[in-house]
């Protein structure tokens, strides 16, 4: 008989499949975990993507050592899937299986083992193997996978724990992070009946009263606890009884996610301009699949995303609905589940691995009566989610940058990611936002996505009023107060005043950027990067926002030994606190990358301020996103400028796009809001077209600006960062790699050059930029520089050079 092979992803950085030997009297699927070792002696959680009869050339194909489901974890729709996303963004398959599954999937040799906080240390029931373990346990704290292999001789071990894990005997280490645990029950219910056997006077009584209750209460399943408690016996009772086969438990974990979230509302009619859409969308799926919903704010974008899941959910289908940010969640949760109550899971960034591992049983759940996830709401990694049959993905906030992921890989753009899942599944893809990226509008105007416009707001209200105030005049005539104009501070205290609702838009967090030295102005900089630290106030220290390095502030200049230290520019914080001095009666809150790392933080000020116990919510980018709050009459952007001032061919769109959408929060119920805009330069392109609201003639200036210099939609963009700590040897590795790649690609190369910021954590970085034309093969191009890199990485001296490859940049 021929032998039979498995190519397998390993969770690891390297490059490609391994193929392993599958053996003769395993039943094995793609998509199913097994376990193999890899490298000297370690073994892993590796994924089945092909099975096959071709015995490798290069190597010895190893045996795999287990299987560890019984049903594959990942179908076939992902895989393909992750394929895409490794090849497109030229990263390893590990990476993306990495970035894909939760952590207690990928059992290790590192894994470290520990006793479950609920196993009550009981021996009676278990496995041999099993007591093995916990004893080893019971006298070390914590055992790495590879010694509990050569403990107990096992090779089996990762099946073993996996069963462990199950039964809450023990857990990975790494889950001791979270709070949350899979919650599973005992019940007890009665063993084929064997009533030959001899039983002690309690048990005889422990039965008794067990077999009365089962004919009383039928359908009841009893728990352990419950059942000791009632027959006034012993747990050691129950053991002896389950021990001699009369009785047995059985575990059975209960889903948390199965919360009742009520369906309250039904949904909303459409008005006219909705219905309009609706159908010009429809109509849009049945010959492109691909449609770009551009609705100005408030439009009720979100209203028609809900009617069109509707129809799927009708069809049997799944939807998956995209947002860039997990404060966004929040709000738009509570909107689904007002329609669509328990069917919708969420799942985002704060989500711990047990919750993780939940969401995505709920998502393959097809029994009707678990808990079960037709439609997923979540940030960028929801799309791995293992999904079998889309029929909707809705990208609402088409536009946002934080739809790439930036580290580590796979470096992928979720929007363009989701119209490659779309395919797979032949499922319609509805992008959506009021300011849609210049790419997707400049692919709407060359027909490759059926464009949907809708102008109007929610009842007709208008767009709100954008007012600039000219802080270069008010600072001149000493009218400033700390950070705020008169007009601006005005206005907020008659907003608040009327009982409405205010939103301060900075887009900086901290105190002050820099603290700076007011003899000789220099400011402390981090130890390991270069860049000026960050004053935050309320620590009283400088932090690095790149490394997280941080020190108490300074007493003394370390250029001139004066002790007197100034700030320049200010950041949420600051502006908080000013607010505090100027309007001592108003309540003011911050959302902000610092106030938020909490697991419910987010919610809790966004409940905060729509129940109206915040009069003032000051923020960074967070607070401008596609939220929808009814009583903010005003909003404020602190300093337009620094937006503006950015070096990088994105920095107008990204301005244009972050004023738009926080004016946009304005308004949105009652009579016209009003955006006051602080800024140097009223006169600035940026600034008019932003007053006029006139998103079309942003689009064609800008556009014709990405012509000239050849920048995207009009070409793609590959970035290759090198990293090295020795700057000399970065040097030469960086001009080698980019002389290469000119001998390819001529002037399509840019640099190699230090970026603004060179150095982060002790390492230097140098930037190289490739500018590939639209019409040219991108394929044949990355071909092409992943066998440069690899001949860069042959040589000695470049092993250790750390290369980075970021495909369509953000
Ligand atoms: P967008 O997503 O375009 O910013 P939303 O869907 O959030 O707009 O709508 C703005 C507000 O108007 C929301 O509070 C929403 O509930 C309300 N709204 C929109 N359409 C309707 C409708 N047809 N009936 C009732 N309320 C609506
Ligand atoms: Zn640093």
């Amino acid at each position: 008989m021929a032998q039979i092979f498995a190519d397998v992803i390993l969770p690891l950085p390297v490059k490609g499949s391994f193929t392993y030997v599958v053996p003769s009297d395993a039943d094995l699927t793609i998509g199913q975990r097994v376990v193999v070792q890899f490298g000297s002696r370690k073994l892993y959680t590796a994924i089945v993507l092909k099975i096959h009869n071709e015995k490798p050339k290069e190597y010895d194909a190893k045996e795999l050592l287990a299987i560890l489901d019984e049903a594959p974890i990942v179908n076939e729709k992902q895989l393909q899937f992750w394929e895409w996303i490794a090849k497109y963004y030229m990263c390893n398959l590990g990476d993306v299986m990495n970035a894909a599954l939760p952590s207690s999937f990928k059992l290790a040799s590192e894994s470290k083992v520990i006793i479950h906080s609920d196993f009550d240390g009981d021996l009676e029931g278990l496995l041999e193997n099993e007591s093995a373990i916990v004893n080893a346990l019971l006298h070390q704290d914590e055992l790495l996978i590879q010694d509990i292999i050569s403990l107990t001789n096992n090779k089996s071990v990762f099946a073993i724990i996996n069963e462990m894990m199950r039964k809450e005997i023990v857990l990975v280490k790494e889950d001791l992070h979270n709070k949350y645990k899979e919650k599973i029950i005992r019940i007890v219910e009665l063993a084929d009946e064997n009533l030959q056997v001899k039983l002690t006077e309690k048990q005889e009584q422990l039965l008794t009263h067990f077999t009365d209750l089962k004919i009383r209460f039928p359908k009841k399943k009893w728990k352990v606890p419950d059942l000791i408690k009632k027959a006034k016996v012993s747990r050691g009772v129950l053991d002896a009884l389950v021990k001699k086969e009369v009785l047995k438990i059985e575990i059975q974990s209960i889903s948390r996610l199965l919360n009742d979230y009520k369906k309250t509302e039904p949904s909303k009619d459409m008005t006219i301009p909705q219905q309009k859409a609706y159908s010009q969308i429809k109509e849009g799926f049945k010959d492109k699949k691909v449609c770009l919903l551009h609705g100005v704010t408030s439009s009720g974008k979100t209203e028609i995303y809900i009617k069109l899941i509707e129809e799927q959910l009708v069809k049997g289908k799944q939807v998956l609905y995209l947002l860039p940010e997990i404060a966004l969640t929040t709000q738009i949760i509570n909107r689904l589940r007002k329609h669509f109550g328990n069917k919708v899971g969420v799942t985002h960034s704060h989500l711990n691995n047990s919750e993780r591992v939940e969401v995505w049983k709920a998502v393959q759940e097809k029994d009707k009566k678990k808990a079960q996830y037709p439609i997923m709401l979540g940030a960028r990694s929801a799309l791995f989610l293992p999904f079998d049959n889309l029929g909707l993905i809705v990208v609402d906030e088409e536009h946002d940058p934080s739809y790439k992921q930036h580290q580590p890989a796979p470096r992928y753009h979720a929007r363009d990611a989701a119209i490659y899942l779309a395919n797979i599944h032949d499922s319609y893809l509805l992008l959506g936002s009021a300011t849609p990226a210049l790419e997707s509008c400049y692919n709407a105007k060359e027909g490759k996505y059926h464009l949907v416009e809708l102008n109007s707001r929610y009842k007709g209200i208008e767009l709100p009023k954008i007012e600039c105030i000219d802080i270069r005049k008010a600072h001149l005539k000493k009218q400033m107060q700390a950070q705020f104009s008169p007009e601006l501070l005005n206005e907020i205290k008659d907003t608040i005043a009327n009982g409405k609702q205010v939103i301060l838009f900075q887009n900086r967090r901290g105190y002050s950027p820099v603290l700076s030295c007011s003899v000789c102005a220099s400011t402390p900089n981090c130890k390991h990067c270069d860049v000026s630290l960050t004053y935050h106030k309320c620590q009283n220290q400088i932090k690095c926002h790149y490394c997280g390095y941080a020190e108490n502030i300074p007493k003394v200049c370390t250029s001139c030994s004066a002790t007197d230290f100034g700030s320049k520019g200010f950041g949420t914080e600051q502006i908080q606190e000013s607010l505090n001095a100027l309007l001592p009666d108003a309540t003011i809150s911050r959302m902000d990358y610092d106030t938020t790392r909490k697991k419910y933080a987010h919610q809790e000020i966004i409940r905060d301020f729509e129940q109206g116990r915040i009069d003032i919510l000051v923020g960074t980018q967070m607070v401008t996103k596609g939220l929808d709050f009814d009583n903010v009459t005003m909003v404020g952007i602190l300093n337009a400028d620094n937006m503006l001032h950015y070096p990088d061919f994105r920095a107008y769109e990204r301005a244009f796009q972050l004023m738009m959408q926080v004016a946009g929060r304005a308004g949105r119920k009652g009579k016209q809001g009003k955006v006051l805009l602080q800024t140097y330069d009223e006169t600035h392109g940026v600034i008019q077209l932003l007053r006029s609201h006139d998103f079309k003639q942003f689009y064609t200036e800008q556009i014709a600006e990405r012509k000239i210099f050849n920048y995207p939609p009009f070409s793609r963009l590959i970035a290759i960062t090198l990293k090295h700590k020795d700057k000399n040897r970065l040097d030469i590795a960086s001009n080698q790699l980019s002389a290469q790649f000119r001998k390819s690609f001529g002037s399509r190369v840019l640099g190699p050059e230090y970026p603004a910021i060179s150095r982060i954590r002790n390492y230097y970085h140098k930037d190289i930029l490739l500018k590939i034309e639209q019409k040219a093969s991108v394929k044949k191009a990355k071909t092409i520089i992943a066998t440069i890199i690899e001949n860069l990485q042959e040589q000695k001296d470049f092993r250790s050079v750390r290369i980075i490859l970021d495909v369509d940049p953000v």
